[in-house]
């Protein structure tokens, strides 16, 4: 709970608008949900996570697509240490192209959008010889040279080369095209089918930079490790020689990796935080009353029955984020569940009732972070 103000003693300031362009909310864009981002914090876990990196020899990508490449976060970003900017749709690449630092673009390019990708992209992660091409010929057009990191997969089964026939099969395609350059080979992991980074996986990347090298006559300058997953090898020492770049998101945002759970020393876990007001507070039974069929979500409701408990109603829902997605800062609120429009909470336990009107904070895990940063009901207080 945030009992210290109500709801009529904070006035938002800095309020920004959402991506989406919902023109009628911005009308009442200045009131709740707001999500308060904190500059400091996020450049803060920036300059420790980067420190890490770089101490090794390790340039970090700074991935902002959890924030759908906001601008001032961005540059907090910068701000922190990271050497170039990461993000895996061109629209939010495209938000910071007044940032002054390399930009690599984290989602193979669709062929339809390859114009906009050499506009605003220097590098892309590719895996198709039809892509590099649609690419060269963008870049070529607009007397560009357009760098490219060929991604090569390792065992989690999302983008990846497969094969050490087909990865050079696509490098000797390559190497003739006018409008790119293979700077690199990368991999991605921990993404889709959950595989960890580890010494030996990552160590492939280092023996196809040997078997191409040898092979080709050219040179792989950059070997990209993977996202934050990968961090906790850095950490450990144990990265494999030859692996100089990392694209990390979660680990600055949130100064943590899901895959591993272990928060990092010395960084904050909120530099996102919701805030909701709340609608109505009353006691009610645990469980409904009346022949129960499916919820507004289609499924069927597993309640407990702990008899009669105070409740509270937050006007945020399911359209802003899944309810799975937020943690209250007060430990003694607990989630009961939510409908689209509605967060219904269980205040029994709170040292004080909590009323109308009243205001309560959640931390948010990175997808909640994703999500409330991409409603357009949810307003943005960048401090
Ligand atoms: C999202 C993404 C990242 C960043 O992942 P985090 O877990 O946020 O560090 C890195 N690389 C690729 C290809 C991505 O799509």
């Amino acid at each position: 709970m945030v009992d210290s103000h109500r709801r009529k003693d904070i006035v938002p300031t800095a309020v920004t608008p959402s991506v989406a362009d919902l023109s009628c909310l911005m009308l009442v864009m200045a009131s709740y949900p707001i999500l308060e981002i904190s500059l400091d914090k996020v450049r803060q876990n920036t300059h420790v996570v980067v420190g890490m990196c770089h101490e090794r020899g390790i340039r970090v990508a700074g991935v902002t697509k959890g924030f759908c490449g906001h601008p001032s976060i961005a540059r907090a970003m910068v701000d922190g240490g990271v050497d170039m900017l990461a993000d895996s749709r061109v629209q939010n690449l495209m938000r910071l192209r007044e940032l002054q630092l390399p930009k690599l673009m984290l989602r193979l390019p669709m062929l339809s959008e390859v114009d906009s990708v050499v506009d605003f992209a220097d590098i892309s992660l590719v895996t198709e010889i039809d892509t590099i091409k649609a690419l060269a010929r963008a870049a070529h057009a607009k007397r560009k040279r357009h760098q490219v990191i060929l991604m090569y997969e390792l065992g989690d089964l999302r983008e990846g080369i497969v094969g050490e026939i087909e990865l050079l099969r696509i490098l000797e395609a390559a190497a003739g095209l006018d409008g790119v350059v293979v700077v690199g080979l990368g991999t991605n992991l921990t993404c889709y089918g959950g595989v960890l980074p580890t010494t030996e996986n990552l160590s492939t990347l280092t023996e196809l930079r040997g078997a191409v090298e040898s092979r080709l006559h050219v040179s792989l300058d950059v070997l990209s490790g993977g996202n934050s997953s990968s961090l906790y090898l850095v950490e450990a020492g144990n990265l494999p020689e030859g692996i100089n770049l990392l694209r990390l998101g979660e680990s600055i945002v949130l100064g943590r990796e899901t895959a591993y759970g272990r928060p990092i020393r010395g960084t904050h876990d909120d530099c996102f935080r919701l805030i909701a007001e709340i609608i109505e507070v009353k006691a009610k039974p645990s469980l409904p009353d009346g022949e129960v069929g499916h919820d507004a979500f289609g499924k069927k409701p597993r309640l407990v029955d702990k008899g009669i408990r105070i409740k509270a109603i937050c006007a945020i829902g399911r359209q802003d984020v899944t309810p799975e997605h937020l943690l209250p800062e007060d430990g003694s609120i607990e989630i009961l569940g939510a409908s689209s429009d509605h967060l219904i909470l269980d205040v029994t336990e709170c040292r004080t009732t909590p009323r109308v009107g009243d205001l309560v904070a959640f931390k948010l895990t990175y997808p909640g972070i994703l999500q409330t940063m991409t409603s357009g009901y949810v307003s943005k207080r960048i401090q």
